[in-house]
């Protein structure tokens, strides 16, 4: 009987996005064999507006050709009223996706991380992945970087309960006003908002909910109503959509971490997730070369996930006066000593 022997990787790693790549990078600085398993034939293939912020720029100092636009004007609109904040500095960056997983990766060249493409994990057993082509490989320590699917935290019996469904049109434009605007609209999207960000030769028009609250198809139909009354042209966009876990449950189980969206680590108000990944894939590395490791950059950003989430919950409670709450943020808004706070605290 012919003998096979299976490599044995220190880590493997589900899942190629933010929090996966971040998590092989310091890793792979590190010495330790990775193998870091992607499901795509390519990086970044994830519906997003693609903003990023201050706090994510921290994380990864992203070179400049990188970024898009430079974002330091900001409209923010309610039924009533529009208020305008202009920051010397840029508090957001957009970028393409496929262009971030590119940088992301290739900041893996020279490292002691094997990346496999077209690679889909589906399941686990014991200490082993199993992938849909039949192929198997055996971990030291398993990381789950593979989005709001995660197989590995399916595998943990870890169920995603609180989620938001993101809707988005990328609409082609030759000329972009870099500008972000928000939308605040409770009639049509209750807590949440719309948002348009500006990209190089398009914009990202979207808008989020939270599904348990409002049916998936009430949802589109809003969007469609808001985006005619809005003289908002799609043109042949297609409307694409895509969950977002905000059910954390914990990094460590084992010899088993969880990061990113496979963690539930976005905002369940806001949606972005992006900053949440690098940090959590960074720290869980960490976590992995040294057992002692105490994160204060997991603190830091969960606190930042918390005070976002009293911001939803509040809105939440205003119930059908929300809207008055929208005007009453948008008043103060308008005030300078308000606005400069408010900055100071988010932006
Ligand atoms: C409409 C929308 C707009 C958004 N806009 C923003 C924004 O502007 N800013 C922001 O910060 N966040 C935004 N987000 C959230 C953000 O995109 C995610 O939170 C973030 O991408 C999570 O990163 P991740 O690395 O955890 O997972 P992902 O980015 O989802 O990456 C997971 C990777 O794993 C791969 N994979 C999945 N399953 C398997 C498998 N079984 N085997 C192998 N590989 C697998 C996938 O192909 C993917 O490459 C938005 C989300 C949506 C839906």
């Amino acid at each position: 009987m012919a003998f096979v022997s299976m490599e044995v990787y220190d880590v493997i790693i589900v899942g190629g996005g933010p929090a996966g790549l971040k998590c092989a990078e310091v890793l792979g600085h590190a010495g330790k064999h990775v193998l870091l398993l992607e499901k795509n034939n390519c990086f970044g293939q994830k519906l997003c507006a693609g903003g990023l912020t201050m706090k994510d720029m921290e994380v990864l100092p992203l070179p400049g050709e990188f970024i898009e636009h430079r974002i330091t004007k900001a409209s923010i609109h309610s039924k009533l009223q529009k208020a305008e904040t202009i920051i010397s500095d840029p508090f957001l960056f957009t970028i393409n996706r496929k262009e971030l997983g590119i940088y992301q990766a290739g900041l893996l060249k020279d490292l002691s991380v094997d990346v496999k493409m077209n690679s889909h994990v589906t399941e686990i057993r014991q200490n082993k992945v199993i992938l849909k082509d039949g192929r198997e490989y055996e971990f030291k320590f398993l990381v789950g970087a593979e989005g709001y699917s995660s197989v590995v935290r399916k595998h943990l019996k870890l169920e995603v309960k609180k989620r938001l469904i993101g809707f988005q049109y990328t609409i082609p434009m030759p000329e972009v006003d870099p500008v972000l605007e928000i939308f605040l609209d409770p009639g049509n999207f209750y807590t949440w908002y719309a948002w348009i960000f500006p990209h190089r030769n398009s914009i990202a028009v979207g808008c989020c909910c939270d599904p348990k609250r409002v049916n998936h198809r009430k949802i589109i139909r809003n969007f469609q109503n808001w985006l005619i009354r809005k003289n908002i042209d799609v043109g042949n966009a297609k409307l694409e959509s895509c969950p977002i876990s905000y059910d954390f449950k914990g990094l460590q189980f084992g010899n088993i971490f969880l990061t990113g969206e496979a963690a539930g680590l976005a905002s369940g108000f806001t949606g972005e997730g992006i900053y949440q990944a690098l940090v959590s894939g960074q720290e869980v590395a960490k976590m992995i070369l040294d057992t002692q490791y105490t994160s204060h950059a997991l603190d830091q950003m969960h606190k930042y996930n918390r005070v976002l989430h009293r911001v939803m919950l509040l809105f939440r409670i205003f119930g059908p006066f929300r809207g008055l709450l929208f005007e009453f943020f948008l008043f103060l808004m308008n005030r300078k000593w308000f606005r400069n706070r408010i900055n100071a605290r988010f932006l």
